[in-house]
C-alpha cells in the first residue's frame, strides 16, 4: 500500500472518531474524545495546541505506535490501527518517516552512520551489504538535500541542535517516505534556527511533494503550514484553518 509522492489522495492519512485515555492511578486520563482527522496530501498540516492538549498522543496513533481504545487510523484508504503487526511495521519502515524535538539520533554514530540506520534496519544484513555502496550514496545525497553533508562524519556531541534535527530529518527521507510526521521538530531550538528547519520542512513538500504533518505548541510556527488544525480538549477543531488555500 506504499502511496507514491505523486500521489494526491484526499485520504493519505485519516484518523476516524478517535478516542485515547490513559490510566494513572485507577483514574482514567481523556486525553482525545474523538477527534476527526483528514491530513491533505502533499501540503504542511499543523497541528497545533498547547502543551498536554494530546498532540503527541494522536501523532503515536497516526504512526501506529500506539493504539486507539476506539476509532480508525486509515492510511491511503485502508485501516491501518489494527492491522497485523507486520503491515504496521512496513508501513512505520517504509511509507512514513518520523522526527523528534530530541532528534533521537545515536550518540556513538557519525551523522551519515545515523542516516543509514533505517537501511541496515529494513533489510537483512546480507542485502545491506551488498547495497551498501548505492544506500551510502543515497545517504550522501540526504545530508546533502538537507545542509550537512559537510557534517557526515560528525557525532551528535559534535553537532548544533539544528545540524542534528537535519540529520534526523535526512534519516527520515532516507527510506523515501511518502509522509513525514514531525512532533515538535523546532521546539528545541532557537527561533532563528528553528525558521531555518521549518523552512527546509516546507521546501521539502513544496520541491519533492512530500506530506508533512507538523505538531507544534508555537501557532507562529504553524501559521507557515499550508492548513492548520487545532486541538482542543481532546478534540481537533474539524474546520481546520486553512492558512494558505491547496
Ligand atoms: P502534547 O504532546 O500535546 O503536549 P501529550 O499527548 O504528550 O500532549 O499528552 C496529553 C496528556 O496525556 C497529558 O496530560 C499527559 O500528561 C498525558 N499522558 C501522555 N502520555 C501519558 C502516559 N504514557 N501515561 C499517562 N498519561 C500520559
Ligand atoms: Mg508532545
Amino acid at each position: 500500500m506504499k502511496a507514491t509522492k505523486k500521489m494526491n489522495s484526499e485520504f493519505v492519512l485519516r484518523a476516524c472518531n478517535v478516542y485515547k485515555s490513559y490510566h494513572k492511578d485507577k483514574i482514567e486520563v481523556p486525553v482525545l474524545r474523538g477527534v476527526d482527522v483528514d491530513i491533505t496530501a502533499g501540503k504542511v498540516n499543523a497541528l497545533v495546541g498547547r502543551s498536554g492538549s494530546g498532540k503527541s498522543t494522536l501523532m503515536h496513533l497516526l504512526a501506529t505506535l500506539d493504539q486507539p481504545d476506539s476509532g480508525e487510523i486509515h492510511f491511503c484508504g485502508k485501516r491501518i490501527d489494527n492491522a497485523p503487526r507486520a503491515k504496521r511495521d512496513a508501513y512505520r519502515n517504509q511509507d512514513i518517516g518520523i522526527i523528534f524535538q530530541f532528534y533521537h539520533l545515536l550518540p556513538e554514530l557519525s551523522a551519515i552512520e545515523n542516516v543509514l540506520a533505517p537501511m541496515m534496519i529494513g533489510q537483512s544484513l546480507w542485502n545491506y551489504f551488498r547495497n551498501r555502496k548505492d544506500a551510502k550514496r543515497r545517504a550522501e545525497a540526504m545530508l546533502d538535500r538537507v545542509g550537512l553533508l559537510h557534517r557526515a562524519t560528525h557525532r551528535p556531541a559534535e553537532m548544533s541542535g539544528g545540524e542534528m534535527q537535519r540529520a534526523a530529518i535526512a534519516r527520515a527521507l532516507m527510506t523515501d517516505p511518502s509522509l513525514l510526521l514531525a512532533d515538535e521538530p523546532t521546539g528545541n531550538l532557537d527561533t532563528e534556527t528553528g525558521e531555518s528547519i521549518l523552512e527546509l520542512l516546507v521546501g521539502l513538500s513544496r520541491d519533492e511533494n512530500l506530506t508533512i504533518v507538523m505538531i507544534t505548541h508555537d501557532d507562529s510556527i504553524a501559521d507557515n503550514a499550508d492548513v492548520c488544525y487545532r486541538m482542543q480538549d481532546g478534540l481537533l477543531e474539524t474546520n481546520g484553518k486553512v492558512v494558505r488555500a491547496a
